[in-house]
């Protein structure tokens, strides 16, 4: 059994990847994509690999190290804040909060809703990290993208470098496109994410392959304007060979149930792979689904990338996980 298909060098991504003193600290020597073997995959003549991303960094997991990667780049070079928007679990921010520490960048966090009597672990971890909260209601968070709240912004801390909620934009959506250049040697058919704000999957779908076909799983409940966002993301890019599936999202953002727990649990025991409970563990359960139902054609050759995000899981109780 092929239990690795590939190990990259570091050396491959240090011509990819922010500067050389983050990549030391952060980039293990071997990012590998891993077959997840199973005897219904041999039935039904499919393949599954999946990249570990997660395995990068516990906190600057997965893909916000590539979406932030050029935010980071301008700030670093023009000596500015940054300035970044998300809720009380978002890997977002406890990710753009280690990295701002790594590399000694002030960093400001506009965090939805008023501030609570304790904060989420994650919240706890970005102020750790030095990272400046402020809390605003949710009714006020609606209008972040507005150029009076922008002005407001501007007038308060000043010059600033300023990353959209989820690095969503056209900037995030070149640095995740660099994910690709680590899987684009092996002819995959299928390429899987999970799908906030969709910018690491337009990522994937701008660097993707003639033939290949990207699927995001969906972690929102109703993501009616996902079309609009991926136009947004996209501009002037025809490329049609995506879909975001939404049958997955067990009830909603950051919701779950026994099913999701048990199949967490199970993927663990079997595979000795953690997923997190927001993103990753909903497309692996759909993933296995989608197969099980025959929605890939025999001889597909599946990646599914991992993310990362595993720091959330540490807001559960203790005891739900067996990891
Ligand atoms: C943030 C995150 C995503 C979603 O990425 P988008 O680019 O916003 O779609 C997926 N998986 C994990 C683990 C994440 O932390």
């Amino acid at each position: 059994m092929n239990t690795f298909v590939a190990k990259l060098s570091k050396k491959v991504l240090c011509h990819k990847l922010i500067s050389m003193q983050l990549l030391q600290k952060l980039l293990p020597t071997i990012i590998n994509i891993q077959e997840i073997p199973n005897k219904s995959f041999i039935e039904k003549e499919v393949s599954l690999h999946m990249l570990r991303l997660d395995e990068i960094d516990p906190v600057v997991s997965g893909n916000k190290l590539f979406k932030l990667q050029n935010f980071i780049k301008e700030a670093l070079s023009s000596q500015k804040k940054i300035i970044t928007f998300g809720g009380a679990f978002s890997n977002h921010l406890a990710a753009t909060a280690a990295m701002c520490k790594e590399l000694q960048i002030e960093n400001i966090a506009i965090v939805r809703g008023e501030k609570p009597a304790s904060l989420s672990h994650t919240l706890k971890a970005c102020k750790k990290n030095g990272m400046q909260l402020e809390f605003i209601s949710r009714q006020a968070y609606r209008l972040i993208n507005q150029q009076d709240f922008l002005n407001e912004l501007q007038n308060k801390y000043g010059d600033h470098i300023l990353i959209p909620e989820g690095g969503f934009s056209t900037t995030g959506v070149e640095g995740a496109a660099g994910i690709a250049g680590l899987y684009r040697a092996y002819n995959f058919s299928h390429i899987c994410c999970a799908a906030g704000t969709a910018t690491t999957l337009a990522g994937l779908v701008k660097a993707s392959a003639p033939g290949q076909q990207i699927i995001g799983f969906s972690a929102l409940k109703n993501p009616d304007d996902f079309y609009d966002r991926m136009q947004l993301l996209l501009p002037g890019d025809d490329h049609k060979n995506y879909v975001l599936v939404k049958d997955y999202h067990f009830g909603g953002y950051a919701k779950t149930n026994k099913a999701l727990f048990d199949f967490m649990n199970s993927f663990f025991e079997e595979y000795k792979i953690p997923t997190d409970f927001i993103y990753t563990a909903k497309m692996m359960y759909g993933i296995f689904d989608l197969i099980e139902k025959d929605f890939f054609l025999p001889k597909s050759k599946i990646l599914c990338i991992h993310t990362g995000g595993l720091q959330g899981n540490l807001s559960l109780k203790k005891g739900m996980l067996n990891f």
